[in-house]
């Protein structure tokens, strides 16, 4: 069965209606429980960052089932300080559902990647991309490097995703974490669209010690004490 562009259908939702159906009859002939149980609350363990290509689904290729991973996902699996939607759900993850691992995954043949190394004009989506190319000045020396266009694609994805780690780091969210017990760990990879496997970067997120002194933020402490001292009127 399947939906075509002129599906004579009032919703144009049957394919999906009915896939569900089948999903849930499936799940239930599984375990009879198993909507009960998810309705009593998410713990989940990982949160996914990643791409919105419809080629790199975050449960099917990470073999995750419903209440195990939070997902945000944007063009390009960017991670940008002024991106509410970003920090709403960075935030939450956190401090909320206690996420143990945080994994910004991006994709060789990234159509976001490849536009913003291009210096085609693509409409509104530019300033978003502009983030791609804001990477690639700060590693042009080794991009530049590379004459094989494909191969530089594929580094540019890589040092992209490295990037989008090192920008956790610099969120107050990621720092607050870090300074209590058992922090979520942060990791890169990429999913290679060609044979469907995900590759760890093993992104070495202490790197960005050494600007500390720009990013770093003072104990989250200190900070409430400071608050509290203001409303006293003690500055
Ligand atoms: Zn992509």
């Amino acid at each position: 069965m399947s939906a075509s562009a002129n599906d004579s259908s009032s919703t144009g939702m049957n394919e999906i209606l009915e896939n569900n159906r089948k999903w849930v009859e499936g799940k239930k002939a599984a375990d009879p429980d198993f909507f009960n149980n998810l309705s009593k609350g998410q713990q989940p363990r990982y949160l996914f960052i990643g791409c919105s290509d419809s080629r790199v689904p975050a449960s099917a290729i990470t073999g995750t089932g419903p209440g195990e991973m939070f997902v945000h996902r944007n063009i390009a699996n960017l991670v940008v300080h002024s991106d509410m939607n970003l920090l709403a759900v960075l935030q939450y993850a956190v401090e909320v559902l206690g996420v143990k691992d945080i994994m910004v995954v991006g994709h060789y043949g990234c159509g976001g990647v490849a536009a913003a190394a291009s210096n085609k004009q693509f409409g509104l989506i530019d300033n978003w991309l502009t983030h791609i190319k804001d990477v690639v000045r700060l590693h042009e020396t080794e991009f530049t490097s590379i004459t094989d266009k494909e191969k530089q694609l594929r580094r540019l994805v890589e040092l992209n995703v490295i990037e989008q780690v090192r920008n956790l780091t610099k969120t107050n969210i990621i720092q607050n974490a870090l300074q209590r017990e058992n922090p979520p760990r942060l990791h890169g990879l990429v999913y290679d669209i060609q044979d469907g496997v995900l590759h760890n970067l093993n992104v070495e997120t202490d790197t960005i010690n050494e600007f500390q002194h720009i990013y770093g933020i003072e104990d989250i402490k200190h900070a409430e004490e400071a608050v509290e001292k203001a409303q006293q009127g003690k500055v």
